[in-house]
């Protein structure tokens, strides 16, 4: 990518990489033939099949890696194999999912084996008594929720992109737009099984609702950016399915009053989803799908409510509508709200709130994923509009407003009349840095925090001690330490 911040990010890693480099064995022929052997010839060592495996979802090509070999195991014990002939012959392991993350959680820094899930995608038991599904770590959503539909259960957490895998979700503490309501994946897992850096498999939590039982080793795991270990089954809480649930679409003429409105909201009902939307990603999208976005405003809020009965539902949209109204939202009384109330049009609005990121992602140079306390949204918003200007960059934002999670996007084109620019911004390559570092020193202003649910992962390493203070940091590094002391497990990511 060029920009400064990334140069010396890649230099720095560059360096590192030297250093790790002298302290890591290269995957020689006999390694080859072990990992061949334990997984029974499930490996890709070509590499142009393994460019697939060398990085993630982030905008920038460049921050790839090639590894040197990638491998499929299809049980746990061929995973704790893999690990202890990694452990005894010091290769790096990097545990990969879907590959839908958006930091370089998943980039195999040093080479070594790509360690890859794909092929442990069972739903093991869905056990209706307790509430409980127990599924392999390479389940992706997408057939998790098929499963879940069947049984007529539930299972909140709803990230935007359902080819993500359990593994990487639990590793990542996922989250999505229904945390107002459900909170993240991190409220919905119980048990984990996992394989340690050594290669020792230990089951942490279980099928039970409560546990106080010693350090919650279960909660240190999620979230752990696969440094810890690696998941290879998961224990999931689900919830009766809700009978009804509808989308609220309410037009704003600025999107600093659709923000306003949120904190009230927040204090009278418990919607499922409250998402701001600013017009101008819309077009590219609606393009993208042929569809149409029911209503045309400046700024959107997208709320979605969940209950009981259809009654229920539409009296908390009342109560809304009303809220909505006292905070200038662009209409003139409640009637005039736009519900999507077919399940055609309730696919067709999620579809392109869903999409706004495939539609903008050629022109994306990264998406942010700043948390701030859910009543300084507006004020954080407003600092990314007077950036945005200062340095004469398109600066969308988007994202959940009912939980303080805002994702703005770095852009490194403009937009006119609803289409994205051809030609890339002069100076996008230096502005960059610059307009990144200002964001996150608002965020840092607002009592914000680097990441609500993308996770740290490569690319965002230069900001989380600027968030978490050292004493922090030191406690994070001794834990890594103590679960992985050749350092095998994921090197080079969060610190
Ligand atoms: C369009 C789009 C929308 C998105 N929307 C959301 C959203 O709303 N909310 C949200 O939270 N995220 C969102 N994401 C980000 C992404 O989907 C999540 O971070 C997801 O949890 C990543 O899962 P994955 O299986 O793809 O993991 P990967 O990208 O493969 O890996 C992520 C991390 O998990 C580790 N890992 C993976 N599997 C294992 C395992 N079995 N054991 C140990 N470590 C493992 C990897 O090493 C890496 O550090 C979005 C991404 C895209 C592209």
């Amino acid at each position: 990518m060029g920009s400064m911040f990334l140069l010396e990010e890649k230099e720095r890693n560059t360096v590192k990489q030297c250093c790790f480099a002298s302290m890591y064995k290269r995957v020689d022929g006999q390694v080859m033939k072990r990992l061949e052997e334990i997984v029974e010839g499930r490996i890709i060592c070509d590499p142009e099949r393994m460019r697939d495996y060398a990085g993630d979802e982030f905008a920038d090509p460049s921050i790839r890696k090639i590894p040197e070999v990638v491998v499929q195991p299809k049980s746990t014990e061929e995973i704790s194999q893999i690990l202890k002939l990694a452990n005894l012959e010091k290769i790096p392991v990097t545990p990969r999912g879907g590959g839908t993350g958006l930091c370089g959680g998943c980039i195999p820094l040093y080479g070594g084996v790509v360690l890859s899930l794909e092929e442990m995608n069972s739903v093991l038991e869905i056990d209706k008594e307790n509430m409980m599904a127990v599924v392999e770590a390479g389940l992706t959503l997408t057939d998790f929720y098929g499963k879940v539909e069947e049984a007529q259960l539930f299972f909140p957490p709803h990230p935007g992109e359902e080819g993500a895998q359990f593994g990487g979700l639990v590793n990542t503490n996922a989250s999505g737009a229904r945390a107002v309501k459900y909170g993240g994946i991190r409220n919905y897992i119980k048990g984990l099984e996992v394989v340690l850096p050594q290669g020792e498999i230990v089951t942490t939590g279980g099928k039970y609702m409560k546990q106080s039982s010693g350090y919650s080793l279960l909660n240190l795991i999620i979230g752990s950016e696969g440094t810890l270990g690696v998941v290879t089954k998961v224990v999931i809480n689900l919830l009766p399915k809700p009978q009804a649930m509808y989308t609220l679409i309410v037009p704003y003429d600025s999107l600093d009053r659709a923000i306003e409105t949120v904190p009230e909201i927040r204090n009278k009902v418990i919607p499922m989803a409250v998402e701001f939307i600013e017009h101008d990603v819309i077009p590219p999208t609606e393009e993208l799908l042929g569809k149409n976005w029911p209503i045309k405003a400046k700024a959107y809020l997208m709320i979605i409510v969940d209950g009981a009965s259809d009654e229920e539902v539409f009296s908390v949209f009342e109560t809304i509508g009303d809220i909505c109204l006292k905070h200038g939202a662009a209409i003139k009384s409640v009637d005039e709200l736009s519900i999507a109330d077919t399940p055609k049009r309730q696919r067709d609005v999620l579809e392109i709130r869903s999409n706004i990121y495939s539609a903008i992602k050629k022109g994306l140079i990264e998406i942010l994923d700043i948390t701030v306390p859910p009543a300084k949204i507006a004020q954080y918003v407003s600092r990314v509009h007077e950036i945005s200007e200062k340095h004469s960059m398109w600066l969308p934002n988007y994202g959940h407003a009912g939980d303080g999670n805002v994702h703005t996007h770095i852009m490194k084109v403009g937009i006119t009349d609803g289409k994205l620019d051809e030609i890339e911004i002069e100076g996008w390559k230096d502005k960059y840095p610059v307009v990144r570092a200002e964001l996150h020193e608002a965020a840092k202003r607002f009592g914000g925090m680097v990441s609500g649910e993308h996770g740290i992962g490569l690319v965002k390493m230069e900001y989380l001690p600027k968030f978490i203070d050292s004493i922090q940091i030191k406690l994070m590094k001794g834990i890594k330490r103590l679960f992985d002391p050749n350092n095998v497990l994921n090197p080079g990511k969060i610190f």
